[in-house]
């Protein structure tokens, strides 16, 4: 026999066990693919989750800003902090205003878990289709048909397959005629074209630099990679950059001025890990010698450095990302209730959304505040 329930949330990741604990209705299923719930939480900021950022604007997110400032100013950091604190979480602040779990992520799905105690889970089960038959929605998975009278895709993007990421939630938004804006992977490192294979030769060093895409600038660390480069102020780059080229400076606390007088060699006055700045020299043809020995010409090149130009290849894709750029089209979303506007008593949240948050816990708090609203609307 088919379960019959009063909700169905596809998904128990980060903002459909936020929900469950939110709800008063009993009768809920999560449904989820994997064999436990919160699976990308426990892998995240290395284990212990960076839940959200001291600092929360809806610039710091791609996406529609009324819509994303409608939805975080209902939940925003402080708020979800207190509802954390409140149930025994001890979050702590690590760099640049972003909070982690104490010790480990499991601190954070424990509570999720606590919250939703009472509403039921349905592991290693993956969602295949939904269908709307006169006034429920018919949710076909691998074990089995549910009958739910709302539907909720909290089922994330396409980052990570190897836990469970799947493109059911644009397919589900497509099938009721909703738009999803182009999908690419997000916060994900570069791959390179053979003038920056030198790159990949200093694989695993790592220097804080200034990214220019666009018209936007990120500072922070780039680190090279084997396929090329990756590391915090790259995957934020990630996030602007639509094919075409971007600009690195090496050197973003030194002017070139003030090397021009020292008698030291170049490579020791750049403040650049000596392989790196050798590499960096060689690649742009420039002698290394005393800095103050250097011609017109010589410094004319050197000051590439401050703005070194090419195009990325591609990206690590979607296996290495973080996150999903693009998603379901927020103008057909309801931001007071997370309910499609096409389609009554069906409702998206988090990452499936055409909204991404930097790197820094903005991501989870997405999920966090849209899963806020949402309760809301349903309760
Ligand atoms: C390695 C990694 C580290 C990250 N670290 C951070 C961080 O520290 N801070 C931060 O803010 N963000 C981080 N993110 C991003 C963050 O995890 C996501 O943005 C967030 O989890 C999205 O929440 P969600 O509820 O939309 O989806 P998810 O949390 O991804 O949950 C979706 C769930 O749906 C399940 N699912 C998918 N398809 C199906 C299907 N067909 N049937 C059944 N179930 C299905 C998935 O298995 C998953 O459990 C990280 C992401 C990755 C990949």
């Amino acid at each position: 026999m088919n379960k019959q329930v009063e909700i169905a949330i596809i998904g128990a990741g980060a903002s459909g066990l936020m929900l469950a604990g939110m709800l008063d209705e009993k009768n809920i299923i999560l449904i989820d693919n994997n064999s436990k719930v919160g699976s990308k939480i426990l892998i995240s900021g290395g284990g212990k989750c960076n839940i959200t950022n001291g600092k929360v604007k809806p610039s710091n997110y791609l996406g529609e800003q009324r819509f994303i400032r409608n939805i975080i100013k209902r939940f925003d950091q402080y708020a979800l902090l207190k509802w954390l604190v409140n149930r025994g979480l001890k979050p702590i602040v690590r760099t640049r205003n972003q909070y982690f779990c104490e010790n480990s992520a499991k601190e954070l799905v424990d509570i999720l878990k606590r919250e939703g105690t009472s509403k039921s889970y349905q592991l290693n089960t993956t969602v295949k289709k939904v269908k709307y038959l006169s006034n429920r929605f018919e949710i076909e998975t691998t074990t089995g048909k549910i009958i739910a009278k709302k539907v909720v895709v909290a089922s994330g993007g396409l980052s990570f397959p190897k836990i469970g990421a799947t493109s059911i939630g644009y397919e589900i938004a497509t099938s009721f005629g909703h738009t999803v804006n182009t999908l690419s992977a997000g916060l994900v490192g570069f791959t390179v074209q053979p003038e920056q294979f030198f790159f990949k030769t200093l694989s695993g060093i790592a220097i804080d630099v200034k990214i220019r895409v666009d018209s936007k600038e990120i500072t922070g660390a780039l680190l090279f990679a084997h396929k090329g480069i990756s590391g915090p102020a790259v995957l934020d780059a990630s996030l602007y950059w639509n094919r075409g080229k971007i600009s690195v400076d090496f050197l973003p606390t030194l002017s070139i001025d003030s090397l021009k007088s020292s008698k030291k060699h170049l490579s020791k006055i750049l403040g650049l890990p000596n392989r790196v700045a050798k590499a960096l020299l060689e690649v742009l043809e420039i002698e290394d010698k005393p800095a103050n020995r250097l011609s017109h010409k010589e410094w004319e090149q050197v000051e590439i450095l401050k703005e070194y130009s090419f195009a990325p290849a591609g990206t690590f894709g979607y296996s290495k990302a973080e996150v999903t750029k693009g998603g379901v089209a927020t103008d057909e979303v309801d931001a007071s209730s997370m309910m499609s506007k096409k389609v009554e008593n069906l409702y998206f949240l988090g990452e499936v959304l055409d909204v991404t948050g930097e790197l820094g816990g903005y991501n989870f708090q997405w999920a966090f505040s849209t899963a806020f609203v949402c309760s809301k609307g349903i309760n």
